[in-house]
């Protein structure tokens, strides 16, 4: 169910505005090639356009920075000296983090943002020239940081250094799609500095668009189009999904066996779709912790001139040569604005140029979108100051934040929040609702490769779960659980009701839990029924089913040593923590599941055969119990 008209969500490419086919919202693959050494994968949209035997274009050759008060472009040596200093600053940015982590014990995760440690140093630095002792000392912190050498090369620079500066601050802006008071201190390049993270090999642009491999992706499946989920109910194994009608004819209701939900974070910070009931506290204070950005772009088509030149191939500050290049700015408060061009002409050939607008710049202009050509061309005609900067013949500017289906660009780790978010929403709610894009891929977030592996990494597991094997265990245990509420309730039909039960049953693809369908079931066999208590009401029974798929799922998605406290807390029925027990048993051998059972859990295993020790039909579970002992 797609709320739009089109599919592709953030991948986006305009084919009406432009000569060309141009990208509004993802437009680069961030690596092709599998890098073995850094245990890089490739991000696996390349492989559809190496399928369709679609072009891509490198991303190559240098990206100079322009002054824009100067308006020249800045020395080699400038550049890798603020270069140098802009790492000197995450060094101490870093180290900073890990002071903060010692003080506390090395517990939570750090509430510190980039923005103000950066802040701080400056302040530190400024305050050291002015001789403020109270600050004196916290430079002096800043030092012991590993800062001082920093601290000792911000005090030289200049003010074009500081603009230069400011530009490596845009760039990171534009990496996280945030404001730097708002990044993790502590965690903020997560995606590329844990083991495995971020893709490998060169990174591309598509000259025919990035829609194409979305657009390939849908071909053959039934997308519905313009249908916005508006509501979700989950429970008693099954999920009730509301949404608009695509043909405007009110809301519908899909009944379904599971779902996956995709839609972006920022929906979810919204509350855009109702959960009933609502999502636990865990899913929800991490959709709430996790951040969420912004980042914009204008698009600018210009006429060519007659020998086939546009102006940015002319005059002193040409960059004809290069596909992207920076632009310094005068002050702090508008650095991300425009800090960046990419040179179209280099990647489709035609001549259109766009403009990034990162960090608050990024915010403001879906306040002021009518300003924003107008202010690209005063940018590029400051640049380009001596050949003349026509009208542009077409542009667009887009406003993802205002985006009812986005509400924003891509995930970040916001201050307070740490990698772990993202493993904890890709958890699903119960085994009903299941969740997959880009905030849920821990190794590569905001793309859309890792959107895409998220996407197999849940069709995998509810494949798993509807598969023979497992769905065999669980059915036994859900068989049981029906046969004896319906010999409870003296449910029996007509004739014997009963069918034979059927020596091999073919596999199909979507086997639906036996013990649910009522037109046909098998006879009960009575020792099966050793083991389950009587429900005395439908409200415990569907529960005791629900925990039931909650413990097969949780071990399908879960690997290793685990802390089993806070699902063995979440079962209360009987058949809930046997099938806890039975999953410790059957898979102990292989994985360090019973390693993982620690002296808190079993106590709680204690307590559990306690409580059901006078319970009548339990030998089965006092069994299991034994045994996992
Ligand atoms: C400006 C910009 C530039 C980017 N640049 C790059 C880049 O160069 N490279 C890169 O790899 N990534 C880039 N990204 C990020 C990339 O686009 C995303 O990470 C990726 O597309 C996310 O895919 P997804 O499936 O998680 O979400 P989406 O693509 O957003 O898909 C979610 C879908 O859910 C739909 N939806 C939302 N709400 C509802 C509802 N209530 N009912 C029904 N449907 C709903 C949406 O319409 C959408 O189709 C960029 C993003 C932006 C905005």
């Amino acid at each position: 169910m797609e709320g739009r008209e089109r599919v592709g969500g953030r991948v986006l490419t305009d084919r009406e505005t432009f000569s060309r086919p141009i990208d509004l919202g993802a437009s680069i693959i961030t690596g092709i090639a599998a890098d073995v050494n850094k245990g890089r994968r490739f991000d696996p949209s390349s492989t559809i356009f190496q399928q369709l035997g679609l072009k891509t274009k490198e991303l190559e050759g240098e990206c100079p920075i322009f002054d824009a008060v100067k308006r020249a472009k800045i020395s080699k040596e400038m550049d890798r000296k603020i270069a140098g200093v802009f790492d000197g600053i995450l060094d101490m940015c870093t180290n900073k983090a890990l002071a903060f982590k010692a003080a506390s014990g090395g517990k939570g995760v750090g509430k510190e943002n980039f923005g103000d440690t950066v802040k701080e140093l400056f302040e530190s630095e400024r305050a050291l020239q002015e001789g403020d002792g109270e600050k004196v000392e916290d430079k002096q912190g800043a030092a012991d940081e590993g800062g001082e050498e920093v601290v000792t090369s911000l005090r030289q620079l200049t003010e074009e250094d500081l603009r230069v500066l400011r530009w490596h601050y845009a760039h990171t802006e534009y990496g996280c799609s945030a404001r730097l008071n708002e990044i993790s201190l502590e965690h903020w390049n997560q995606d590329e500095s844990e083991d495995g993270a971020g893709f490998g090999g060169p990174h591309v642009m598509v000259p025919g668009g990035y829609s194409r491999a979305m657009e390939s992706l849908s071909d053959g499946l039934h997308v519905r189009t313009k249908a916005c989920v508006k509501g979700i109910k989950y429970g008693d194994g099954k999920v009730e999904v509301t949404c608009s009608n695509p043909d405007d004819e009110g809301d519908e209701c899909i009944v379904a066996d599971s779902v996956v939900v995709t839609v972006p974070l920022g929906c979810l910070k919204r509350k855009k779709i109702e959960f009933d009931p609502p999502l636990p506290d865990w899913k929800q204070e991490c959709i709430d912790r996790l951040g969420y950005g912004n980042l914009n772009k204008v698009v600018l088509e210009f006429k060519e001139e007659d020998d086939g030149n546009v102006f940015w191939e002319q005059g002193s500050n040409s960059v004809g040569d290069v596909m992207m290049f920076g632009m310094t700015s005068e002050s702090e408060s508008t650095c991300g604005r425009f800090f960046m061009f990419w040179n179209m002409k280099k990647v489709c050939g035609s001549p259109i140029l766009i403009g990034l607008l990162a960090g608050e710049a990024a915010y403001e202009a879906e306040q002021e979108d009518n300003k924003l050509v107008p202010q690209a061309m005063g940018v590029l005609r400051n640049l380009f100051h001596d050949v003349t900067v026509p009208e542009p013949v077409s542009c667009r500017v887009t406003s993802w934040l205002s985006d009812e289906f986005s509400h924003g660009s891509y995930s970040f780790v916001a201050a307070g929040a740490s990698g772990d978010d993202y493993d904890t929403l890709a958890l699903p709610v119960s085994s009903l609702v299941h969740f997959a894009g880009e905030h849920t891929w821990r190794k590569n977030p905001d793309t859309v490769g890792g959107a895409m592996l998220s996407g197999i990494r849940e069709a995998q597991s509810i494949l798993r779960m509807f598969s023979r094997d497992v769905a065999t265990v669980v059915d036994d245990m859900m068989f049981t659980l029906d046969a004896s509420k319906d010999l409870e309730e003296g449910e029996e039909e007509e004739g014997d009701g009963w069918e034979e039960e059927e020596e091999d049953i073919p596999k199909v693809e979507n086997p639906k839990f036996k013990g649910e369908k009522k037109a046909k079931k098998q006879k009960p066999r009575q020792q099966k029924i050793v083991g389950t208590v009587p429900y005395l009401s439908n409200a415990d029974h569907a529960q005791a089913k629900e925990e039931i798929r909650n413990v097969y799922t949780y071990f399908e998605m879960r690997k290793g040593s685990e802390d089993f406290a806070e699902l063995m807390g979440s079962l209360k029925s009987l058949d809930g923590k046997r099938a806890f027990v039975k999953q410790c048993i059957a898979r102990g051998d292989k994985t360090n599941y019973l390693g993982a059972l620690k002296e808190k859990h079993l106590g709680l295993l204690n307590s559990w055969i306690l409580e059901f020790a006078d319970a009548p039909l339990c030998t089965d579970f006092i069994c299991d119990f034994i045994r996992l002992l």
